[in-house]
C-alpha cells in the first residue's frame, strides 16, 4: 500500500480479485485507490493564479491569520481526477437499481435537470424583488397547485427542506392549532412501532411524549389498540401509508376517524406517496397534514445528505396556521407573504428552488394519467420482485399483494450461518446495492426492497437472478463467502458501530508529516 490510512475508517486491503489476485498498487484495473486531499499535501501549490492581493492588515488587527491556511495544493486536472475518482467508489442509480426500501431511489430525468439550470431559476437570488422573479414565482404556485391537487388538500407549506423538516412543520401547525383552540394540554402522540425513527423523533422534539400503537399480525395499524390508546391529552396521530412494511392501512379511514373523535389530528408521513399517487387523495382519507419527499416521490436527486425538499399539505383545520411564506396574486401580479401567523418561519427564504423546478418539470413531463401510471408501476414491480424471491426467501407478509416495497424476513436465512447483514454485504460483490436492512424492526432481520417503478423488466430479472443465485449458496452451506463480504469493494467490511460512535471528522497529520496549521477541532 503506498497511500496512508489517516482518515478511514480501515486500512484499504490489498486489491484482491476472485482468483486472490492482488494489484500493486491498491488499483483495481483501471480503478485507482485514492488518498484524501490532505495527504497529498503540496501545501506551497495552487491551481489559480492570481496577483498578490495589496491588502492593509490593520483591519484584521490580531485576527490576522499567523500560519499558513494548510489547504493541499492541486493543478486543475489532479483536482478534476480527485472528484471523478471518488465519485467512481460511490454507487448511484445512474450506475445500477437502488432498491432501498423506503428511500423511492427512482431515475432522476435529465430533462429535470436541464430545466433546473435555466439561468432565470438557477442564477436567481432570493432577495430580487417579486417584480423580477415573476416566473419563479409563478413556477412555485403551479407546484403548490399540483400538490394540493394530488393530495386532495387545501393548503400547502412548500418551504420544510426535507420529509423529517416537513414532519416538524407540520407538528408544530398541529401545536399551534391546539394551543389556538385552548388544548395545549395535549401532548401526547401515537406512532405505530413500524414508523421510520423521524416520527418519534420529530415528536418529542416538538417537546411531546410519544407512545406507540401496536401492530397486528398482518403488518396494519392495531386499530383496537388505538382507540384504547386514544384521549383527551393525545394532540396527534402519525401513520405512514402505506406504511413502512409496504402494505396500505385498510382501516385508514377509520383511523382517521377515531383520532378525530378524540380531538386529535391525523399527521400522516408522505414518504410513501410513490405508491399511490394518482390513484388516492390522502385528503379523502381524512389526513390533517402530510409530508411530501419531492426527493422520492417526484424524483428529485437525493442521497449523500441532500438536498431534499419536504413541502406539507395541511387541512382546512391546520391551514391558519402555515408558515410564511406563500405566494399570493395581487394586482401587480405575483408575490410572497411574508407576514408571520403566530409560526414564524421554518427556514429563511422559500425553500428548495432548484428542487422545486426539478419536482414540477417531473410532473408536467408525465401529466395526470403519467403520474397514475408511475404508482401503478411501482406497485407492480415491487410485486414482480416479492413473487419471484419468494422461492427462496420469505416474505414477511406473505398473504395478498404489497404496495411499492416488498418485505423479507430472515427466517430463510435459519441454520445458514449467514445474517441479514452477511447478505447484504455479499450483494455488494454482485454488483447490487443492497435493500434496506433491519428495518422496520418489527420484521426479525428486515430486508425491505424498493424498486420503484423506473426499473424494466429486464433490470428486475438481473437483480432477482442475483439474490436468487446469492440465496441457494447460502443455503448450500458456502458461509465464508457472505462472512467476509465485500471482497470485492475498494474498502472491506467496516465496523460500523465504531464508525458512528468514533467517527472521524477531521484530517489530522501524522506525527511525521510536515504539518500545515491544525484543522478546526473534531
Ligand atoms: C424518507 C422517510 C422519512 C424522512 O424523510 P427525509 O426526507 O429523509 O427527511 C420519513 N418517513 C419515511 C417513511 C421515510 O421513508
Amino acid at each position: 500500500m503506498t497511500m496512508s490510512s489517516v482518515g478511514r475508517p480501515t486500512q484499504p486491503q490489498a486489491a484482491e480479485g476472485s482468483a486472490g489476485h492482488a494489484s500493486l498498487t491498491g488499483a483495481r484495473a483501471l480503478l485507482q485507490d485514492e488518498p484524501l486531499l490532505f495527504e497529498l499535501g503540496g501545501w506551497d501549490k495552487t491551481g489559480v493564479d492570481l496577483p498578490q492581493a495589496e491588502f492593509d492588515a490593520s483591519d484584521l488587527g490580531d485576527l490576522v491569520r499567523a500560519a499558513p491556511i494548510g489547504l493541499p495544493g492541486l493543478s486543475e486536472p489532479e483536482t478534476l481526477r480527485h472528484y471523478v475518482r471518488l465519485s467512481q467508489k460511490n454507487h448511484a442509480i445512474d450506475l445500477a437499481l437502488y432498491p432501498l426500501g423506503s428511500c423511492t431511489m427512482k431515475h432522476n430525468p435529465r430533462l429535470n435537470e436541464k430545466m433546473a439550470r435555466l439561468p432565470g431559476f438557477a442564477d436567481l437570488h432570493p432577495l430580487a424583488p417579486a417584480a423580477t422573479a415573476q416566473g419563479a414565482l409563478a413556477l412555485m404556485d403551479r407546484l403548490a397547485h399540483w400538490l394540493k391537487t394530488l393530495t386532495g388538500m387545501p393548503a400547502v407549506a412548500m418551504s420544510p427542506k426535507a420529509g423529517a423538516h416537513g414532519e416538524l412543520c407540520g407538528l408544530l401547525c398541529i401545536r399551534a392549532a391546539h394551543e389556538a383552540a385552548g388544548q395545549g394540554h395535549r401532548r401526547r402522540v401515537l406512532v405505530p412501532t413500524s414508523a421510520h425513527g423521524t416520527n418519534p423523533a420529530t415528536a418529542a422534539f416538538v417537546g411531546y411524549s410519544v407512545q406507540e400503537i401496536a401492530q397486528t399480525t398482518d403488518g396494519r395499524v392495531d386499530l383496537a389498540d388505538l382507540e384504547a390508546k386514544l384521549g383527551p391529552d393525545v394532540a396527534a396521530i402519525m401513520v405512514t401509508n402505506p406504511n413502512t412494511c409496504g402494505l396500505f392501512e385498510r382501516d385508514i379511514v377509520e383511523i382517521a376517524r377515531v383520532a378525530h373523535a378524540h380531538g386529535a389530528y391525523f399527521y400522516c408521513d408522505g414518504a410513501n406517496f410513490n405508491a399511490i399517487v394518482g390513484r388516492v387523495r390522502p385528503g379523502d382519507l381524512g389526513v390533517d397534514a402530510m409530508h411530501i419527499n419531492l426527493h422520492k416521490t417526484f424524483s428529485t436527486p437525493h442521497g449523500g445528505g441532500g438536498p431534499g425538499a419536504g413541502p406539507v399539505v395541511l387541512s382546512d383545520a391546520l391551514a391558519p396556521f402555515a408558515p410564511a411564506p406563500w405566494v399570493v396574486h395581487g394586482s401587480e401580479g405575483l408575490s410572497l407573504a411574508e407576514h408571520d401567523t403566530g409560526f414564524g418561519r421554518m427556514t429563511a427564504f422559500h425553500g428548495q428552488m432548484g428542487m422545486f423546478v426539478r419536482a414540477y418539470a417531473y410532473m408536467r413531463s408525465h401529466g395526470a394519467d403519467g403520474l397514475r401510471q408511475v404508482a401503478e408501476d411501482a406497485v407492480l414491480n415491487a410485486n414482480y420482485i416479492k413473487a419471484r424471491l419468494s422461492a427462496a426467501m420469505t416474505p414477511a407478509f406473505p398473504d395478498g399483494p404489497c404496495m411499492h416495497e416488498a418485505l423479507f424476513d430472515d427466517s430463510w436465512l435459519e441454520g445458514t450461518g449467514v445474517t441479514t447483514l452477511d447478505f447484504a454485504k455479499a450483494m455488494i460483490d454482485e454488483g447490487f446495492h443492497p435493500m434496506t436492512m433491519y428495518f422496520p424492526l418489527v420484521v426479525h432481520g428486515a430486508m425491505l426492497i424498493e424498486p420503484t417503478e423506473t426499473e424494466s423488466r429486464r433490470e428486475l430479472d438481473r437483480f432477482c437472478d442475483a439474490l436468487l443465485a446469492l440465496a441457494q449458496v447460502a443455503k448450500a452451506g458456502d458461509v465464508q463467502r457472505f462472512k467476509g463480504a465485500p471482497y470485492l469493494a475498494p474498502l472491506r467490511r467496516l465496523d460500523e458501530t465504531l464508525a458512528a460512535r468514533k467517527p472521524k471528522l477531521a484530517w489530522r497529520p501524522e506525527p511525521t508529516t510536515v504539518a500545515p496549521a491544525p484543522l478546526a477541532a473534531e
